[in-house]
């Protein structure tokens, strides 16, 4: 497990570089009902509509994640999600899910997929290494 203090660090140097590849994993976006409310308006169309093209039900849970769908999801040719404004929580949350802060293999594995991540690690590990220099001379 990585340390929570660890962990506030790292996400504290995180800065999205909208590269997409979050979003282009073939795993679920989770949506509630009032964020399916909100993206189905952006869109300019239909809460039912919005279910019909986009949503699947898994385990009683509303997931982005129709056939047609992912895993390019609502990202346009400029790696912009068309629904950014009102995008699920699960989004928003990214990199912060407990799956990439089970151990620094789980952790390391991600900063493959996302770059931002990979330079909030290395800045984490580069203050560390400074750090243990400095109070060893
Ligand atoms: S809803 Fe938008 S931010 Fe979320 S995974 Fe899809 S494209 Fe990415």
């Amino acid at each position: 497990m990585i340390r929570q203090e660890d962990k506030e660090k790292i996400l504290d140097k995180f800065v999205c570089q909208k590269t997409g590849n979050c979003c282009r994993t073939s795993g679920y976006v989770y949506a509630t009902e009032k964020e399916i409310d909100g993206m189905a308006t952006l869109l300019e169309i239909t809460n039912e509509k919005f279910k019909e093209l986009y949503v699947r039900r898994e385990n009683g849970w509303n997931v982005i994640a129709s056939e047609r769908h992912r895993t390019e999801c609502f990202l346009n040719k400029k790696n912009e999600c068309q629904v950014y404004a009102e995008r699920p929580g699960h989004c928003r949350s990214y990199p912060n899910w407990p799956e990439i802060w089970e151990d620094e293999t789980s952790l390391i594995k991600e900063t493959c997929l996302c770059p931002a991540l990979k330079k909030a690690y290395f800045e984490f590990k580069s203050d560390k290494t400074e750090k243990t220099i400095k109070k060893s001379v």
